[in-house]
């Protein structure tokens, strides 16, 4: 033990391999599946819209991916990352637990995005690709594309959702100071969008338009661009546990060891993030660190939805699942998480959960507004609103151990800042945030239309 709160690596420290739980994955997984041939997806269908060496990272049993240096090299912007001690937030609460958080924050956009867009960036153009298509909501994930195809002089082409794209242009600006091309969507670049537009010419978009948009564009560039995604996918998680690997070395420089580690999950990449590498520990030498989840309880995938097949998109181009998911039509009631806003959840993480290796809890938007401000006025950082459910669950969790006056250590991963996101702190300070009920029925009736999948392994 130490009175340090901060505890910073050198450099040289920035992980040089990946950890890769393929190696280690307790429990049995399946392919995904052609959406329309229902046959385990073959390369040559991947191919079109994804670099080779992603496709065989999703895949490989190797413990460790070597990190290629330029990407590297880049992380050295902002990795490592600080690995922060949270003591005036566990004095304020009164708690005996010791609270520790990693903050991808300090990344140049704001979050843990870049650590997959680098990457993935990298290999595009390793491989002779000369643009990524890609869908944005907010613009979290645009702007680190957008950052990162343009480090390797790759073009960019994002399709994000109208009403943000209207009412949001923070990000906007963002994407193309670093040179991407910005297209609301639905847009007239492509027939999904198009034909949306006729039924509605003022149409708000959705996720849904975008994956669909960023898909078909990237299909009919005759292999000029390729369509990135950012997270859900085993090669994104991979990418992110660069975050789990340091905050294993930096709680050993704090001489501790957490028993509970968390984080806010949506697709689930900055939560394999943190998580794996502990998961990692457990399963190899006995530790015994609980690891959970926390989603919205207006999008309550983990906690609410079934393991099912199920398409990834939500009109039904994208390859079909085994996840936990709550429909693929089913549209989340308007959160300000964006971020966490998705019918299904990454298929690792969801076996986990369904093996009991992993937990999973769902917080009410207004709850986690209010543990994110309770948190920035002990430790001074306003979260991104999607990060406030990690913060929240962690809050929660030491408010139980002064309850049972139990001494555990806690550490969840802090994804991002909400410097972008004051509208609607401003609308929380205001008392004006929504609290959603779960949403039964939408849900209900979204599970009516799962793919009829005979799919036997
Ligand atoms: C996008 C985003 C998330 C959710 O995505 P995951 O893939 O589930 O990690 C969480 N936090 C922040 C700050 C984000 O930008």
């Amino acid at each position: 033990m130490t009175d340090q709160t901060r505890f910073e690596l050198p450099q040289d420290r920035i992980p040089r391999a990946w950890y890769n739980l393929n190696a280690d994955m307790p429990v049995p997984m399946v392919p995904p599946l052609h959406p329309q041939t229902q046959e385990p997806v073959t390369p040559d269908f991947l191919g079109v819209l994804s670099p080779m060496a992603l496709l065989g990272q999703d895949v490989s049993p190797d413990a460790e991916i070597e990190i290629p240096e330029p990407v590297r090299d880049i992380y050295k912007l902002w990795r490592p990352t600080p690995l922060f001690r949270a003591v005036r937030l566990e004095r304020a609460l009164d708690t005996p637990a010791h609270i520790y958080y990693k903050y991808e924050g300090v990344s140049p956009v704001g979050s843990h995005k870049p650590n997959t867009a680098v990457a993935q960036a990298f290999y595009l153009k390793d491989e002779g690709g000369k643009c990524f298509t890609t869908e944005t909501g907010a613009g979290q994930w645009g702007s680190a594309l957008a950052m990162a195809c343009n480090f390797f002089d790759l073009g960019c082409e994002v399709y994000m959702v109208r009403v943000s794209y209207d009412q949001k242009p923070m990000r906007r600006h963002v994407m193309e100071s670093f040179g991407a091309t910005v297209f609301p969507s639905p847009s007239t670049n492509t027939n999904a969008g198009r034909s949306l537009l006729e039924q509605d010419p003022h149409h708000p978009g959705s996720l849904g338009t975008a994956i669909s948009e960023g898909i078909e564009a990237a299909v009919m560039s005759n292999g000029e661009k390729k369509y990135s995604l950012g997270s859900f996918l085993p090669h994104v998680l991979l990418h992110q546990t660069v975050i789990g690997l340091e905050a294993l070395e930096q709680m050993d420089m704090a001489g501790e060891y957490p028993d509970v580690v968390i984080g806010c999950a949506g697709g689930g990449s900055n939560f394999g993030g943190i998580a794996f590498p502990f998961l990692r520990e457990n399963l190899r030498n006995g530790r015994q660190t609980r690891i959970i989840a926390a989603e919205p309880a207006a999008c309550p995938t983990l906690t609410r939805g079934e393991v099912k097949w199920d398409f990834a998109d939500v009109i039904g181009m994208a390859p079909i699942v085994r996840m936990h998911t709550l429909g693929h039509t089913f549209i989340p009631p308007g959160i300000h998480a964006g971020g966490l806003r998705y019918h299904g959840m990454a298929p690792q993480v969801s076996a986990l959960v369904e093996s009991g290796h992993i937990e999973a809890v769902a917080i009410d938007q207004v709850d986690t507004f209010d543990g994110g401000v309770q948190f920035a006025r002990s430790e001074g950082i306003l979260p991104a609103p999607e990060s406030n459910h990690a913060v929240t669950a962690a809050i929660n969790e030491a408010l139980a151990c002064k309850e049972s006056g139990d001494e555990k250590v806690i550490l969840f991963n802090l994804s991002g800042h909400g410097n972008f996101d004051m509208a609607a702190y401003g609308k929380h300070a205001a008392g004006e945030l929504e609290r959603y009920e779960y949403p039964a029925g939408d849900i209900a009736e979204a599970m009516t239309r799962l793919p009829d999948v005979t799919f036997a392994g």
